[in-house]
């Protein structure tokens, strides 16, 4: 059983942090609001009254934040976390960031005697309230193995993507693959549509033939062949269009200053984009079949 600081008790932090507890970690929790502290404190977490209380008398501070500048301000500063953990603490953060905002992080981390990984997570929020996520970490290999544990009572799947920053690295790039093809798949359907042939026909076929991807397996962005998918749910997310918007621009940024070249993710972005700013930006990401439907 550690001791465990745990900022950002939204969608995904609250169910973590919830099965944290179920572990059996102490928790003190932190987060802007008050509901979702009252939730915590209901299910067996202490509540902290600062970021700097969160963090005080701790062996890992767990943070899940929006943006990167949550976090680094959360990290930073006399009140933050890195000023008023006690040396040796280890800081996990599980937010989707930049890679460049991670690496920040860590280094301020550091330059306080403190350990840090970047550990964004994969899975949605079913994944966090079943504890089946993916955390793809960035840290030396020390602190993976002292994160490892904590990981294991939110997650299924630890992967060590390689040193600070590489776990955001593998998120964005994972997730710029999972926009470009969904909106490929979606293409497929809404062509097939056009050619009179069945969406189910299409997908028993292209699920055992080379087409065969997540996008079109396990979330089929038209209703019918996938119960579980969105798209039988009027799109309700799931995993929303701004928050794939999110990720598609840190991955573009990111393309910007390593100088890579990655056309398709400039073009699912801008995609996204314009069904985000039609009113579109809460609806499931897979709803982007709609507006290649011109919107029926
Ligand atoms: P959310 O908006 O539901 O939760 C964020 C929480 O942080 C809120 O409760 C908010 O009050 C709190 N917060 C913001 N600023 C704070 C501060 N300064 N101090 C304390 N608390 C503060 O977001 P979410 O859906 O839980 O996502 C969190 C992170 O996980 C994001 O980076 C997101 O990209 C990533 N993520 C989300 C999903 C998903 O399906 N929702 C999947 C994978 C990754």
């Amino acid at each position: 059983m550690a001791k465990i600081g745990f900022i950002g008790l939204g969608n995904m932090g609250g169910p973590m942090a919830a099965n944290l507890i179920k572990a059996g970690h102490a928790l003190k929790v932190f987060d802007l609001s008050e509901a979702a502290v009252s939730k915590a404190v209901a299910e067996g977490a202490t509540k902290a009254s600062t970021v700097a209380d969160a963090a005080k008398d701790v062996e890992f501070v767990v943070t899940v934040l929006p943006a990167g500048k949550h976090v680094l301000s959360v990290y930073d500063g006399p009140d933050g976390v890195i000023a008023n953990a006690r040396a040796g603490t280890l800081l996990i953060d599980s937010s989707t960031i930049e890679v460049d905002a991670a690496r920040k992080a860590a280094d301020l981390a550091k330059a306080k005697g403190l350990g840090s990984v970047d550990a964004p997570i994969s899975g949605g929020v079913a994944g966090a309230t079943a504890g089946t996520l993916t955390f793809m970490v960035g840290g030396d290999d020390g602190d993976f193995d002292r994160a490892k544990p904590v990981l294991e009572g939110m997650g299924s799947n630890i992967i060590h993507a390689g040193t600070s920053g590489a776990g955001q690295a593998a998120k964005i790039c994972n997730n710029m693959v999972l926009g470009v093809s969904m909106i490929a798949v979606s293409e497929a359907f809404m062509l097939a549509k056009r050619l009179g042939l069945d969406a189910q026909k299409l997908f028993d076929i292209s699920s055992k033939a080379s087409g065969q991807c997540w996008s079109l397996t396990s979330y089929c962005p038209v209703p019918g062949p996938v119960p579980t998918s969105p798209a039988n749910r009027d799109y309700q997310p799931g995993f929303a269009v701004d928050m794939m918007l999110k990720d598609l621009k840190l991955a573009q940024q990111a393309a910007a200053s390593a100088g890579a070249t990655t056309p398709m993710g400039a073009l699912a972005e801008s995609l996204y984009a314009l069904y985000s700013n039609s009113g579109n930006g809460g609806m499931d990401f897979s709803a982007i079949v709609k507006m290649l439907d011109g919107d029926k």
